[in-house]
């Protein structure tokens, strides 16, 4: 109703140009709604490949035979079994045949990969630093998950990843480029440096995602490691009061999944905390 009334205006019915106002200004919201839901769509469907990635690519098994299939009794997963995150729900987390109990890391991944990509889209600007945000998000997830597993980051993910920050910044913003290659190689030499002096703490492949992580997020690795040491150490702190100072020395955190989680939150709140850090700090 007050929508019709802002429309109709003073005169009773809008007037042509009224009308091509009120067209131009609702296009970009329409056309932005479309963009966000193939971006959440787009994230799902994606993340749901990332748990296969996640599940097969440290074993080195294919990624693409077998097909998907319930791992207690092997059957295969029907396509309407395999939409992501809806299924799983319909299903309340088990096997059509089996009853056996699907984890909750599918739908949680799906729809983290799907809210992450929407964010960006909805939130990110110009076209590089779209571009940038998702390729980084889709990485960012396998690497988490297989590093809480398995305690490794694969080379077959980080050395492809920083070839594609690299081809995605020239193509789209070469201007930029320089800024980028110095904030991997200064990231990638930081954390080398802390891996030959604590050997044991952090490992090769922390070093490559730093790399990673700068070539796609510029000056903003800054904040990303920064919190991800911050989360390291909070997480760390609490298993030494849950286990004991010793046995929590002896518990070997993966750090990938903190640097994962760091980056994720520096794609969107790394400028501000840059400009925060520098206009209140650096005076
Ligand atoms: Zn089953």
């Amino acid at each position: 109703m007050g929508h019709d009334a802002t429309r109709a205006g003073t005169a009773g019915r809008p007037s042509p140009y009224q009308n091509q106002m009120l067209k131009s200004e609702r296009a970009p919201v329409d056309e932005c709604r479309m963009e966000m839901a193939f971006a959440g769509v787009f994230g799902a469907v994606i993340g749901s490949f990332i748990n296969v990635i996640a599940d097969r690519l440290p074993s080195r098994r294919s990624l693409i035979r077998p097909a998907s299939h319930c791992e207690s009794c092997s059957a295969p997963i029907r396509p309407y079994d395999n939409v992501p995150v809806l299924s799983w729900l319909l299903l309340r987390g088990r096997c059509r045949r089996c009853d056996a109990a699907i984890p909750a890391r599918y739908p949680i991944v799906e729809g983290l990969t799907a809210a992450l990509c929407v964010a960006v889209v909805l939130l990110k600007s110009p076209a590089v630093q779209v571009a940038l945000g998702l390729a980084l998000v889709l990485l960012l997830m396998p690497l988490a998950l297989i590093d809480l597993k398995h305690r490794i980051l694969p080379n077959s993910i980080t050395l492809p990843g920083c070839i594609l920050a690299i081809a995605i910044g020239l193509a789209l913003d070469p201007a930029g480029e320089p800024t980028r290659l110095i904030a991997g190689l200064a990231a990638g030499g930081a954390l080398l440096i802390a891996a030959l002096a604590y050997p044991g703490g952090m490992g090769m492949g922390d070093v490559k995602l730093a790399l990673m992580l700068g070539l796609f997020l510029g000056a903003a690795v800054i904040p990303a490691i920064a919190i991800a040491l911050l989360l390291g150490t909070v997480v760390g702190v609490a298993i030494m009061a849950r286990r004991g100072v010793a046995a929590g020395r002896k518990t070997a955190v993966p750090f990938g999944p903190f640097l994962a989680a760091g980056a994720a939150i520096a794609i969107f709140a790394g400028q501000p905390l840059i400009h925060l850090y520098t206009t209140n700090f650096l005076h």
